[in-house]
């Protein structure tokens, strides 16, 4: 690894402190060198607030050195005005030396102008280092305006003979450690998803326990509304979007929408890059989780196994036959992670 990407590599982990926290803002880190010593460090930490850069300038002590500095950032400057000004700016009023940029934006409202702002004033800008670890840093961003619909995770835990629940009824499958990263997973995504199903028969909250995060926005499948109102879906600890075919209505927390039943797929992807969802779990059931993977519309599942649990009657896990890039113990249960191509 060179010096540029050893800055850019710390600009990653940086900007991964905000996980979860800057939708529907990208994640983005800083770093201001001078001389080969690291001067300022900044990421953004949520929408609305300063950008990762203008952290990083904010943070050196001397600004004196700041034009014979260089200014390394994830992410390709921005060059809109949006709650705060363009960041492309403040980089060509400043007078940096030299900007080093992870991956460009493709952004519309970026894409190649912030790189331009900086170059025409005179700086020398160069992008493209460590560019795939800067593009898997922002899947979920790049994914959501690329392909104009959120990054889809699908999850399900099956026991070691492949059922999801016993007897058709909820059981416990994974371990506490589990647990523990199911949580952090919701609180690292912007959105969850279930079916009628899984509403109906887990009764879950969907909310993140345990360990420190933003809950996710619930997604609810629900065709003819079945799933009761007090049931704690439509509890009052996050937002609901409850897709269904009867109503179109918002009230307080929890908004209808009405889609139709047939290929919901389309419309529910319409339904979530509208409401600027970045990524979602799709939680299940079967029913649901299979439809996604017969369409082949995901990007990554994670599949729970614990080996050791035979309940040998219920709901048979999603057929799915992919093969795992990574698998890791948690005690006795199994975490298997799977990218789609
Ligand atoms: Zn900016």
């Amino acid at each position: 690894m060179n010096n540029d990407e050893l800055y850019i590599k710390r600009c990653i982990e940086l900007a991964q402190k905000a996980l979860g926290k800057t939708y529907p803002n990208p994640l983005v880190g800083s770093v201001i060198v001078h001389n080969g010593e690291i001067i300022g460090e900044g990421y953004h930490h949520k929408a609305g607030e300063n950008h990762a850069e203008i952290n990083a300038i904010n943070s050196v002590k001397d600004k004196s050195l700041i034009p014979e500095s260089t200014i390394y950032v994830s992410l390709e400057p921005c060059a809109h005005y949006g709650k705060t000004p363009p960041c492309a700016l403040k980089i060509k009023e400043l007078g940096f030396k030299k900007v080093v940029i992870g991956a460009m934006d493709s952004h519309d409202k970026v894409n190649g102008k912030g790189k331009k702002i900086i170059q025409d004033a005179g700086i020398e800008a160069i992008s493209g280092i460590l560019e795939k670890e800067c593009i898997e840093l922002n899947k979920r961003f790049f994914t959501y305006h690329e392909k104009k619909r959120p990054y889809i995770i699908l999850k399900w835990a099956e026991s070691g003979d492949g059922f999801l629940d016993k007897d058709f009824k909820p059981t416990a499958i994974s371990n506490t450690l589990v647990n523990q990263f199911v949580h952090q997973l919701r609180a690292d995504e912007h959105a969850i998803l279930v079916g009628t199903q899984t509403a109906l028969t887990d009764n879950p909250s969907l909310t993140v326990r345990n360990i420190e995060g933003i809950n996710p926005v619930r997604v609810l499948i629900d065709f003819e509304l079945k799933v009761p109102e007090d049931f704690k879906i439509y509890n009052h600890q996050a937002r609901t979007l409850v897709l269904n075919a009867i109503k179109d209505t918002t009230e307080d927390h929890i908004q209808f929408i009405k889609i139709k039943k047939e290929n919901f797929l389309s419309d529910l992807m319409e339904v979530l890059y509208k409401e600027q969802i970045q990524s979602i779990i799709i939680e299940g059931g079967r029913f649901t989780l299979q439809q996604f993977i017969n369409t082949g519309l995901w990007d990554e599942a994670i599949i729970i196994k614990n080996e050791n649990l035979k309940l040998e009657n219920g709901t048979k896990a999603p057929e799915f036959s992919h093969i795992a890039c990574k698998t890791e113990n948690y005690r006795d249960n199994t975490i298997s992670f799977f990218k789609s191509k």
